[in-house]
Parts: structure tokens; sequence; C-alpha cells
């Protein structure tokens, strides 16, 4: 494919998130001469939150930040080769594997692919035009303060849309949250907190509401008009925070491995071995939410990262016996 010259390893990790960092610790303590690479995002998507209370032993709530430089830093203390690159297609089919980046390609005897997941958006007409001239967003912590007093809808019902909620509740106005749902699917937790929000009027709810268009003017969004079965209503904001989900960053990897509504198939490994994150291809390893539909958090992420990392170094061992 691209006439650039390949730098070679025994083992490529693919993502700078909660996965990718920790398959990178557990590959430097076997000894194995390892590439990262991080992608667009290094840290993953755990940047985008300013308190964590899941992370075990981090008890006064650590920023989402502070502890990707963390697991940066640790990953640092080691001799890893972390390249700033972004691959854009791959070749499984011969070995060692080959990695097209933007900047650089890049062979391997075993690949762990650890590239996460995305935003997901709503797609209609109305948030792609907005998107461009603002007003759409799907990070409360980045985007926030450009909205201070000023009120803003928020998507979704899960974990993220209710820690959004939390976090722009003090520095906007008043938040409407609009749920496609008569419930939250968020942590019970994070539901008492916002209720407590909507005790206060800060934050209003629209449950079994569904986004119809998205408003504005050159400037950017100045409103949203939502719709349930029995009304229709227009409600002025400035911002939207888009909070539906994430889809699995699997697209280069789609003609090559075995996958399920674009998640990467695991557990595809029948020797006596038994690699629990060997994907479709033997020495092909994947870890995180680019596999998992069901977990997606931090710490699920990093232990199949572990996971991954035992397996690589399996892997390598009895490609040298
Ligand atoms: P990600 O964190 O998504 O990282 C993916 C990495 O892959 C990135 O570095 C990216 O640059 C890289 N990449 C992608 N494509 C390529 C490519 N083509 N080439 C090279 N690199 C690539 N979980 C919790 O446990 N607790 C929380 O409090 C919590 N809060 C959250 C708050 C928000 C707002 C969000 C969105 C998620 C939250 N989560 C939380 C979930 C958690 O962030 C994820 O489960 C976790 O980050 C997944 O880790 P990962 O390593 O699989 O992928
Ligand atoms: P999620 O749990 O998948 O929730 C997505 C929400 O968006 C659901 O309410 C869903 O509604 C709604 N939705 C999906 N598509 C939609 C559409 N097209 N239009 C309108 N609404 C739509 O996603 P998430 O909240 O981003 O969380 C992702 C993962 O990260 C979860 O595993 C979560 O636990 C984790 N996370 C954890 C924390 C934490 O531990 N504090 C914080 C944030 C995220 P339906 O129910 O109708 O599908």
């Amino acid at each position: 494919m691209s006439k650039l010259s390949k730098i070679y390893t025994s083992l490529i990790i693919i993502g700078a998130g909660p996965a990718g960092y920790t398959a990178a610790i557990y590959a430097a303590r076997a000894n194995l001469k390892t590439i990262l690479i991080t992608g667009s995002e290094p840290g993953g998507q755990l940047l985008n939150t300013n308190a964590i209370e899941n992370w075990p032993g981090e008890y006064h709530n650590i920023s989402g930040i502070n502890l990707m430089n963390n697991m940066l830093k640790h990953v640092q203390k080691f001799p890893i080769h972390i390249i700033n690159d972004t691959i854009i297609n791959v070749n499984f089919i011969k070995r060692p594997f080959i990695m097209y980046g933007e900047k650089k390609n890049y062979s391997s005897d075993a690949v762990i692919i650890a590239t996460g997941a995305s935003p997901r958006y709503l797609n209609i007409p109305s948030e792609t035009l907005y998107k461009s001239r603002g007003g759409i967003s799907t990070c409360a912590i980045c985007d926030g303060f450009f909205y201070k007093n000023k009120s803003v809808a928020i998507i979704g019902g899960g974990n993220s849309a209710l820690e959004e909620a939390l976090f722009l509740s003090n520095i906007t106005k008043t938040i409407y949250i609009i749920h496609r749902k008569k419930k939250f699917t968020a942590d019970k937790i994070l539901i008492s907190r916002i209720m407590e929000k909507v005790k206060l009027k800060k934050i209003i709810l629209y449950m079994s509401y569904i986004v119809n268009e998205i408003l504005g003017d050159h400037l950017g969004v100045t409103g949203i008009r939502i719709n349930s079965l029995k009304n229709n209503i227009l409600l002025n904001v400035f911002g939207i925070f888009i909070a539906i989900g994430h889809i699995p960053n699997s697209n280069i990897f789609l003609n090559q491995l075995e996958t399920k509504n674009n998640f990467i198939q695991i557990n595809k490994n029948n020797t006596e071995h038994h690699f629990q994150t060997q994907t479709s291809i033997p020495g092909i390893f994947a870890a995180g939410d680019v596999t998992d539909h069901i977990y997606r958090q931090a710490i699920t992420a990093s232990s199949s990262g572990c996971m991954a990392a035992i397996d690589a170094e399996k892997y390598i061992s009895s490609l040298i016996r």
C-alpha cells in the first residue's frame, strides 16, 4: 500500500487508553520489545471526565486527566516506544503483521488492539449542520465553560448523560435532560444526585422524548425541538450535549477480523493456550471497549489489557520455541 519504510518490533499495541497502557506495562515487564501507538486521543475516553469514583484505591476522586497521566508515567518508567500516530489500515493476512499509519508503517509478530470507542451521534441533518457552526458537544468537561449561565440540553439516559448533567449544573443556567425512555439506565447513585437537582429546578427532565430538530442561526444552536407521543416542545438552549453512548473504533479491522455489531470478537482460540483475548487471527489480540458491549469500564478495559499482554507474551514465546 504505502511506500513508507516499516518499523519492525515483537509487539504493537494500538491505543493509549486504560487497555493499551495496562497492556504496555505488562508487556514491558515480560521484556517484550513493544511499540505503543497512541492514535489521536492519548489517554482515551477518560479524559472526558473530571471525577472517577470507581477506580479502586483512588478514594478521593481522581480526574480522568490525572489518572491517565499517571498511567502514561507508569508506562514511561519502562522502555516502551510510544509513537503518536494513527493506524489507518492493516494487513493481518501477512506475517509479520503490517499496520499502515498516517506517519509511518509498522510490522510485528503480535498485535494488541485497544482502540476503544468514540461518541455516537444522533445522525439527524440539523445535528450535522450545527456540529460545524457550534453549539453541539460530546464532552461537558471540554466545552461546558462556553455555556456559563446559559441553558443547555443533554441527550441520553446512561451514566455519561447524568454525569455530564451534574458537571454542567455548576456552570450553566437550566439543564434539560432529554431521554427517549421512561427510566434512566445510569447507576442509582447518579440518579439520586440528579433528582436532588431536579427538586431545586436546576435540572428539568423530559422522559420519553426524542429529538426532532436542532435549531439555530449562523452563530450556532439556539434551540431544540423535541417530541413525545403527546407533546411537541421547543426549548431555547445554546448548547446541546450528546451523551448517547459510544461506537467501537473497529472500522479498519472489519474486513480482517470477526466482529459482532462492530465489536471485535475475542476468545476465539481453541489451542492448549486458551488465549481469552485472541481474535479470529492467532497473534492478534484485542482488549477494552473495542471488544466489550457490556461492561465498558476503565477497570475492565485495564484488566483485559493485562490479559492481552499475558496472552501475547505466551504467543510470541511459542513462535520462538
Ligand atoms: P479508550 O479509552 O477509548 O482509548 C482508546 C485509545 O485508542 C485512544 O488512545 C485512541 O487515541 C486510540 N485509537 C483509536 N483508534 C486508533 C487508531 N486507528 N490508531 C491508533 N490509536 C487509536 N469508566 C469508569 O470505569 N469510570 C468512570 O468514571 C468512567 N467515566 C466515563 C466518563 C465518560 C464521559 C466516558 C465517555 C466514559 C467513562 N468511562 C468510565 C468508561 C471508560 O472511559 C472506558 O470504558 C475506557 O476508557 C475504555 O478504555 P479503552 O482503553 O478500551 O479505550
Ligand atoms: P450507554 O450506557 O450506552 O447509554 C446510552 C444512552 O443513550 C441510553 O440512555 C440510550 O437509551 C441513549 N441512546 C442511545 N442511542 C440513542 C439515540 N440514537 N437517541 C437517543 N438516545 C439514545 O452509554 P454511556 O452513558 O456513554 O456509558 C457508556 C459506558 O461507560 C457504560 O458502560 C457506562 O457504565 C460507562 N460509564 C461509567 C461511568 C461511571 O462509572 N461513573 C460514567 C460514564 C460512563 P436507551 O436506553 O433507550 O438505549
